[in-house]
């Protein structure tokens, strides 16, 4: 065996390795019991990956390589430290990056014209660069709405759909009159220039409370483009890795517009989050009810059985330390306290379970929303705490609502219900909340972690 073939074959045994890592991983993240071991196995095949790629025979220097490697490094460690609510737009820089990179290699491949004389790869190159150019600025622009350096409203106009499809037929057309005509090279930047530009429109017109599943979305393009340029690179574990990324993504999006009783065209093109305006204005002319810590932890440990609803608001106060010394509290006084998990609660899949289990609250106690909703009725007392849209009744009762139809927490139900938020402000998909103005609601009105670290030292004497 030559050394080239040997290397060759050493690469693929390590690819396939990986590969089968990856698939592990996959299958490992989808229960908590093994998620852990999950991040482990997709870690160490992403190291194979890298290690066997540095084997390829084609490399001749190592010194930019190395330099990519540590640049990157110092870019991605920082991007990583950041809190869990910030995971979502991170994600979405992640697959900007990944998409920069793709676009870049293919443009690359057909200038160096290693696919010119094929049609097979001509066109996986076209895709490889329309989904990478698309999901480039659709990732960056998804990033800034969630960072709110953009603003998070549809920003909408008469015809934009037509004028989408239109650019994005342009995109497809010129790609394979291209793929047709290898000579009309003018057509690669005009198919680059215009898919990077649908990116752009084509976020634009989606509210913030959909960029969760349009960043999955982006992220399935993410995977295809990198298939697609697995072709490209005749590299079968960018191809198999590109597919589970494709996939996975794919069907994330999938169980988060289900979970939102929503259809894909309607979170793509229905610019779901504008600001209602009856809902705004009721919010200030409506009377609600509202009560101190003391009268909080007064009515907690009278009861027997106490459902906890968290929400994105828990999140970004931070307060699952202080929401488990409040069930600790509870149950030291003989109170039954379980926790509602509504599937699309805060701002991406598995959020709430992920910082319950930080603070290390009892993965038993966590109900999901079809299990726990029949119990409303009997429950005493349900907290909600930084949650709104998915304790909206109106999603069950009113017609005109924008998330009617999609499944919610019957908390109206319980016997009393006490939400702790800040203000009456709607929540992500800008609408009113009926639940507020309920005879059995007290609004505790403050930040989740003082609040409920305020409850905490009313019903522990201050211990
Ligand atoms: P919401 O965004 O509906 O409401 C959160 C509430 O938290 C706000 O009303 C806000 O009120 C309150 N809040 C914010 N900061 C604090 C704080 N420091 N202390 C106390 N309260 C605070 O959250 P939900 O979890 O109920 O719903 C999630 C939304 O995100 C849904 O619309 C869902 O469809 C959407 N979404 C979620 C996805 C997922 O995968 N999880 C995916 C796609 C969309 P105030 O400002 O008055 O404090």
């Amino acid at each position: 065996m030559t050394e080239i073939a040997a290397s060759q074959y050493a690469i693929e045994l390590i690819y396939l390795i990986a590969s089968a890592l990856f698939i592990l991983s996959l299958k490992w993240m989808s229960s908590p019991s093994t998620a852990r071991h999950g991040i482990l196995a997709g870690e160490i095949g992403m190291v194979l990956a890298i290690g066997g790629t540095l084997l390829h025979h084609g490399i001749v220097d190592y010194k930019w390589i190395a330099v990519g490697l540590v640049l990157g490094s110092g870019i991605g460690v920082p991007l990583g430290m950041v809190q869990m609510t910030a995971v979502p737009q991170r994600t979405a820089l992640s697959h900007a990056f990944g998409a920069l990179c793709v676009t870049l290699v293919g443009t690359a491949e057909f200038y160096l014209g290693t696919q010119s004389g094929s049609k097979f790869g001509m066109s996986v190159l076209s895709m490889e660069v329309i989904l990478g150019g698309l999901t480039f600025t659709g990732s960056l622009m998804a990033a800034g709405k969630l960072q709110e350096i953009l603003p998070q409203r549809p920003i909408t106009y008469k015809g934009q759909n037509f004028v989408n499809f239109i650019l994005f037929g342009c995109a497809v057309g010129s790609a394979v009159y291209l793929v047709l005509h290898p000579e009309a090279k003018f057509l690669f930047p005009i198919i680059v220039g215009i898919s990077v530009i649908f990116g752009v429109l084509l976020i634009i017109p989606i509210g913030g409370a959909d960029m969760p599943t349009v960043i999955s979305l982006l992220n399935s393009y993410a995977g295809l483009s990198a298939a697609a340029m697995g072709f490209v690179l005749d590299n079968k574990l960018l191809i198999i890795a590109g597919a589970l990324d494709g996939s996975s993504g794919f069907i994330l999006s999938v169980i988060m517009s289900k979970a939102m009783n929503r259809s894909f065209t309607n979170v793509l093109f229905g610019a779901f989050g504008q600001v209602q305006p009856s809902a705004a204005a009721g919010a200030e002319a409506k009377p609600v009810k509202s009560a101190t810590p003391e009268e909080a932890a007064a009515i907690l440990s009278a009861a027997n059985k106490v459902v906890i609803v968290p929400g994105y608001g828990m999140a970004v106060a931070q307060a699952q330390h202080k929401v488990r010394e409040l069930y600790d509290a509870l149950t030291k006084k003989g109170v039954d306290v379980r926790f509602a998990i509504h599937p699309v609660a805060g701002r991406m899949p598995g959020h709430m379970n992920v910082l319950l289990a930080e603070a290390d609250i009892p993965y038993d106690r966590l109900i999901e929303m079809d299990e726990i909703n029949g119990d409303f009725p009997q429950t005493d007392v349900a907290l909600v705490i930084g949650a709104n849209d998915v304790t909206n009744p109106a999603a069950r009762t009113d017609q005109s609502s924008p998330i009617f139809g999609m499944p919610i927490l019957d908390v109206d139900k319980a016997h009393t219900v006490m939400v702790i938020k800040r203000s009456m402000n709607p929540g992500f998909a800008g609408i009113d909340n009926p639940l507020y103005y309920l005879d059995n609601t007290l609004m505790l009105f403050g930040d989740a972690k003082q609040f409920v670290g305020a409850i905490v030292r009313e019903l522990t004497g201050g211990h």
